[in-house]
């Protein structure tokens, strides 16, 4: 297995054949043996899988080779993106000539990932930027933290800040010492 793994990241992306950097990548749900879960795949399309970056329907015309893939963690996110971009003619076509045996087509279920529409809700800071964890943000209007003596002053800088899952409106970062949830309309991205 180890060989056949080390044999199939040689050949680029499996999803988009580029030979930019490659990296192992777990499709959901994780099982007992890892191996079978693994796929090797670029950055742009492990960005796009995981929702840090809008969908790039253009991009993903690769999948008309690579959904013929043997392997069936590649099929199962074939599908997925397929299925997320099936508003376009030629995933739906392609959708409906790529056939799944049951247990992968289960497994390509599993997630619900394929009920999504496509859109990719993005945290963004005042200015449209995309942010990230991790990123460290400026403060572009003084706050009143309620029930807090906290010194939240326009210009304030927040390093380190983590994206709130489902509110792409919020935002926690550390201020004092103190974690707080801030308005991504409220900051703008340092050096963004
Ligand atoms: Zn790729």
């Amino acid at each position: 297995m180890a060989n056949e793994q080390a044999e199939r990241s040689k050949n680029g992306c499996e999803l988009c054949g580029s030979a930019a950097a490659i990296s192992a990548y777990e499709v959901a749900p994780k099982a007992q043996n890892s191996a079978s879960n693994t796929i090797f795949i670029c950055d742009k399309c492990e960005a796009q899988i995981e929702k840090k970056e809008a969908l790039d329907a253009t991009h993903w015309h690769c999948l008309s080779e690579s959904m013929w893939s043997e392997v069936p963690a590649v099929q199962v996110t074939a599908w997925r993106m397929l299925n997320r971009l099936r508003n376009e003619s030629w995933a739906a076509d392609n959708l409906d000539m790529l056939y799944l045996d049951e247990e992968t087509l289960a497994w390509a279920k599993a997630t619900g990932d394929h009920e999504d529409d496509g859109t990719v809700d993005l945290h963004k800071d005042s200015n449209g930027n995309v942010l990230q964890n991790g990123d460290t943000v400026v403060l572009i209007k003084s706050l009143d933290v309620k029930g807090s003596t906290l010194n939240a002053k326009m210009g304030t800088v927040v390093k380190n800040i983590r994206l709130v899952t489902d509110n792409t409106e919020q935002i926690e970062g550390k201020i004092e010492g103190q974690t707080i949830v801030i308005l991504t309309r409220y900051l703008r991205k340092q050096g963004g």
